[in-house]
C-alpha cells in the first residue's frame, strides 16, 4: 500500500501497482482542481472514500482496484474524474466450474506462543468469555412470557449469582406455521439448536416451549446430544400451566434459578489463545472498509491463527466475486469445493427469487464510494488474512475444527451474526464505515470503524478506529497487533465493548430458506 501525502495535504490511497483509480482519503472530500499526485488535477468533486481516476479510461476500459478489475467503464472516462457506480457496467460473476482449487496455498506460519486469557472452560471442552445463562425457544409464541419472565430474573435474581454476567432469552420466529419436513428446514432448525449450544452459555441453555408446536423441545436439546446435560430440569412447557400467566413467570424463574446457582460456581481460568473463536464481518461498508478495518482484521487473523485459534469470516454474497481468490488458498480440494458448493447453493437460492448477488449493496454503501458488489468483495475478504483456508461451515452448522473457517452465512448482519453464535463463536468483530449501533447479547462485539470520523462522531460506540491507518498514523501490523491484543482482553472480562456497556444487541435472526405455512 502507498499513502499518498501531499503538501496542502489532499491524499489519496492506491492499494495495488495495477489500480488505475486512488481512493480520496480527506474527510471532506476534496474539491475539483485540486492537485494530487503526479500534477493529477481533480476534474469533479471527489467525496472522502470516493475514486479518482489515475489515467484516462476509454469506453469498455477496465475500472481496476485491489489489483482486480470491479467494472468496465459505460463511458470514456478522463483522467482526475470521479468514478461512480453509474459509470460502470459490473463484471459477471467468476463461473463455478472452472476455479483454482487449492492451487495456491499459503504455508503455515510460525506458532506464536505463549499468548492466553481467562476463560471459562464448558463440559464439551470450548470456553466461553462471558458466563452467561440462556434460556431458548422451540417457538415464537412463548416470547411475551420468556421475556416478562427474563426482566424479573435480571431484577430479582442476577443480583444474587455475582459469578453470572447475564440471562439472555433466545426468541426467534420459528418454531411453528413453517414447513417443518421442508427441504432446507435443517437450516433454522440446527441453527436453534446449536444456539443454545454456544460456548458463551455454558452447557446450561434451559428450553421454554409453548406445548403444541411442530419444532419440539428434544430437536433444540437432543437427548442423544452427549454435550448437553440432561440430568437436570431443562424443560419448561407453558400449557402445562394451570393457572395461567403468574404460575409461568414463576416457573420459569425457578427452573432459571437452578440453572443460576451452577453457573455463579464456576471462575475463570487461564486458558491458551487457541480456545478463540472469532467470528469476524462487517456492516454499513464503505470504500475504506478493505483499506483499513478489514486489513487490520485480516493481519490480527493470520496472529491468531499462530496461535492455534479459531477465525471464522462469512457473508456469501461478499465473497462470491472474489471466490477465485479463495479457493485457491483452500488447504485441500475438499476445502475448495466445500467453498464451491455454498457458492452454488446461494446462487441458486438467490435465483429462486429472481435477484442475485447485485442485491447486496445498499444506498449507504453506494454512498461510501463503493460502486458495486465486485469492489465491496474484493475488500471484504481481506478480512481473512493471508492463511490457508481450513474449513467450511453450512448455515447453523456448528464448528468442528480449528483454524481459519469459511462460515457460509447471508450478509445481513443480524443473521450473520445469529449464525455465527450458532457456529460457535465466544467473540464478535464487527467492522464498519458507515456506522451502525450493532450488537449481541450472547457474545462480545469489537466495532472497528473504517474511518476516523465515524469514530470521533461515535466514541461511545466505535471501540477501534482503524481509521489512523488512511491518515499514516497506525499501520495495518500496529493495528493488527492492537486488535488481537484487544480480543485476548474483551474475551478475558478484562475490558467490556461499548455495545457490552450499553447492553446494545440486535435480535437473534434466523436463516429460513424454507417455505412458511
Ligand atoms: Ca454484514
Amino acid at each position: 500500500m502507498t499513502l499518498i501525502e501531499h503538501s496542502d495535504s489532499p491524499r489519496t490511497i492506491r492499494l495495488h501497482a495495477r489500480d488505475n483509480v486512488a481512493v480520496v482519503v480527506n474527510d471532506q472530500g476534496v474539491p475539483a482542481g485540486t492537485e494530487l499526485v503526479d500534477d493529477l488535477l481533480t476534474l469533479d468533486f471527489v467525496p472522502q472514500s470516493h475514486k479518482v481516476t489515475l489515467v484516462d479510461i476509454p469506453q469498455g476500459g477496465e475500472v481496476i482496484r485491489y489489483g482486480q478489475t470491479i467494472g468496465y467503464a459505460l463511458q470514456p472516462i478522463a483522467r482526475g474524474r470521479w468514478v461512480n457506480e453509474d459509470q460502470l457496467r459490473m463484471p459477471t460473476a467468476p463461473p463455478l466450474d472452472s476455479l483454482p482449487l487449492s492451487t495456491d496455498v499459503p504455508a503455515a506460519p510460525a506458532p506464536l506462543e505463549g499468548f492466553t486469557f481467562e476463560g471459562y472452560r464448558n463440559a464439551d471442552g470450548t470456553v466461553g468469555t462471558r458466563n452467561i445463562l440462556g434460556i431458548t425457544t422451540t417457538v415464537q409464541c412463548v416470547t411475551g412470557v420468556l421475556n416478562h419472565a427474563v426482566k424479573r430474573i435480571r431484577d430479582e435474581l442476577l443480583p444474587n449469582y455475582p459469578n453470572v454476567d447475564d440471562v439472555v432469552a433466545l426468541t426467534h420466529s420459528y418454531g411453528c406455521g413453517v414447513a417443518i419436513n421442508a427441504t432446507d428446514a435443517y437450516i433454522p432448525i440446527r441453527t436453534v439448536r446449536n444456539l443454545a449450544r454456544n460456548p458463551n452459555l455454558g452447557g446450561e441453555a434451559l428450553v421454554i416451549s409453548l406445548g403444541c408446536e411442530k419444532l419440539q423441545a428434544g430437536q433444540v436439546m437432543h437427548d442423544n446430544d452427549p454435550s448437553v446435560d440432561l440430568s437436570e430440569p431443562w424443560l419448561y412447557r407453558l400449557q402445562e400451566a394451570s393457572h395461567g400467566f403468574t404460575e409461568m413467570v414463576e416457573q420459569i424463574m425457578a427452573l432459571a434459578e437452578t440453572r443460576l446457582q451452577k453457573l455463579d460456581l464456576r471462575r475463570r481460568e487461564t486458558v491458551p489463545a487457541s480456545e478463540l473463536i472469532l467470528g469476524m464481518q462487517c456492516g454499513g461498508s464503505d470504500a475504506f472498509s478493505g483499506i483499513t478495518a478489514n486489513p487490520a482484521l485480516g493481519y490480527a487473523s493470520d496472529l491468531l491463527l499462530r496461535a492455534g485459534a479459531t477465525v471464522m469470516f462469512s457473508e456469501v454474497t461478499e465473497v462470491r466475486d472474489a471466490i477465485y481468490l479463495l479457493t485457491s488458498r483452500a488447504e485441500t480440494e475438499e476445502v475448495a469445493q466445500a467453498l464451491v458448493r455454498e457458492m452454488d447453493w446461494y446462487d441458486r437460492y438467490l435465483a429462486k427469487g429472481e435477484a442475485d448477488r447485485s442485491a447486496n449493496t445498499t444506498p449507504g454503501n453506494k454512498k461510501g464510494g463503493l460502486s458495486n458488489i465486485v469492489e465491496k468483495s474484493l475488500g471484504s475478504i481481506v478480512k481473512s488474512g493471508s492463511s490457508a483456508i481450513n474449513g467450511v461451515l453450512g448455515p447453523g452448522e456448528r464448528f468442528t475444527q480449528k483454524g481459519l473457517i469459511f462460515c457460509a452465512t447471508p450478509a445481513s448482519d443480524f443473521v450473520c451474526g445469529t449464525l455465527q453464535l450458532a457456529a460457535g463463536m465466544n467473540l464478535h468483530v464487527f467492522t464498519t464505515g458507515r456506522g451502525t449501533p450493532y450488537g449481541l447479547a450472547m457474545a462480545p462485539v469489537v466495532k472497528v470503524s473504517t474511518r476516523t470520523e465515524l469514530a470521533q462522531r461515535w466514541p461511545d460506540l466505535i471501540d477501534i478506529d482503524a481509521g489512523r491507518i488512511a491518515t499514516g498514523r497506525a499501520s495495518i501490523e500496529e493495528l493488527g497487533w492492537e486488535l488481537f491484543h484487544y480480543y485476548l482482553d474483551v474475551a478475558s472480562g478484562k475490558k467490556h465493548t461499548w455495545a457490552e456497556q450499553h447492553k446494545l444487541h440486535n435480535d437473534l435472526t434466523l436463516f429460513n430458506p424454507a417455505p412458511i405455512t
